[in-house]
């Protein structure tokens, strides 16, 4: 029996785990090899000391719901009732399948881009849903909305986004946003909109969150990750926004998925919030981060793609090898000790346009240790 006979293991743990056999510089999965701030480990800690031990309720601590909302305001210029429309999560993944799980049914259509980040179509096939997967453009990794209108049928539920986009760094502009409103509203669609890098958009580029657009988020649910921005992925932490007509149908499926959400880490990430710097400062920071990898890496024979945005960067590989990605990130992190992720995991049907994804979330002087191993390729 398999509810998922197509589906295997999550590239990943392959690739995390081939780099832990190899001693291989870990660049594919994407977490950060730096600590959290000290400050919001102290704020957990006193949280537990103080006896904050017990189930948080369901939804999620109000202070914590409040201050999301505070940001939510003082960045995208919204108002979010913390009551009715902000539930906490353990992570961003547990978000997006739960938004899946409260809507789609058997038979309901998904349309979802590709290159998808690997839970999305599992998640829609597990609920009885249909993935209608529309190729991104490549090498900009742009929508195509002419294309999107043709796949639409009257069982389009809803139309999945990521922005920043996991694993291409493209970005939502504003003329996405017109075609989005456009297609929504004469197809009735509902959004589901995974926002885990919202923080890490650079060149001062803006990121257009959901949120942002009053009519849009009537019809969406937009999800978040605390651990992909404060470097605690470990944590599983974060929270969706919707609507409260969509918030009430999301939280009954909440309530029996794990009902709620470890209640010290709410404490602390709540204090940890009020100062708005603690992410404001997040652009500048992953952008050195960044920059110093492409620096880097401008001395290999890697070609970068465009990329505005995530903690990841997209390195084309023709001028090294003429093999599949796959065989390449496997053959270099046995060989020459750096593991990246081949870019077709991300395709249903294996697409192989021969680019790997590495993940710049380390401490510069692993990107060195990284780089200069990948000069001798
Ligand atoms: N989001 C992370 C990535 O893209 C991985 C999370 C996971 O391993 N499930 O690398």
């Amino acid at each position: 029996m398999s509810k998922l006979p197509k589906v295997g293991t999550t590239i990943f743990t392959v690739m995390s785990t081939l780099a832990a056999e190899h001693k291989a510089i870990n660049l594919s999965q994407g977490f950060p090899d730096f600590d959290c701030d000290p400050l919001l480990k102290k704020l957990v800690n006193e949280a537990m000391e103080q006896g904050h031990n017990q189930y948080a309720p369901m939804p999620g601590i109000m202070p914590l719901r409040e201050v999301i909302a505070q940001k939510i305001s003082n960045l995208y210029g919204q108002t979010v009732n913390p009551d009715t429309e902000i539930t906490v999560t353990p992570g961003g993944t547990y978000a997006i399948f739960t938004a899946i799980a409260t809507c789609i049914s058997p038979g309901d259509e998904v349309i979802i881009f590709e290159p998808a980040y690997d839970s999305y179509i599992p998640n829609v096939l597990v609920n009885g849903g249909t993935p209608v997967l529309i190729p991104l453009s490549y090498p900009d990794y742009h929508i195509d909305w002419q294309l999107v209108r043709s796949r639409i049928t009257p069982r389009t539920k809803m139309i999945m986004l990521n922005t920043p986009h996991n694993p291409t760094g493209s970005i939502l502009r504003e003329t996405d946003i017109e075609e989005l409103r456009k297609l929504v509203t004469e197809h009735n669609l509902l959004v589901l909109s995974d926002e885990v890098y919202e923080h890490l958009v650079y060149e001062g580029a803006q990121h257009l969150s959901i949120l942002r657009y009053p009519d849009l988020l009537q019809k969406s649910f937009v999800t978040f990750s605390f651990g992909k921005v404060f470097h605690n992925t470990g944590w599983k932490m974060g929270y969706c926004v919707a609507p409260a007509h969509l918030m009430k149908e999301y939280r009954k499926v909440h309530q029996y998925l794990c009902f709620s959400v470890n209640t010290p880490m709410q404490y602390g990430l709540s204090n940890y919030l009020r100062t708005p710097e603690h992410y404001l400062s997040l652009p500048a920071f992953y952008q050195e981060k960044r920059d110093y990898f492409l620096q880097l890496m401008a001395d290999t024979k890697f070609t970068p793609l465009a990329s505005s945005g995530s903690y990841f960067q997209l390195m084309r590989y023709d001028r090294i090898s003429a093999e599949g990605d796959k065989e390449f990130a496997e053959r270099i992190t046995k060989e020459f000790g750096v593991a990246t992720i081949p870019v077709s995991a991300f395709y249903e049907d294996g697409k192989d346009d021969h680019v790997v994804r590495f993940c710049f979330a380390k401490k510069k002087e692993t990107l060195e240790k990284a780089v200069d191993r990948l000069r001798k390729i």
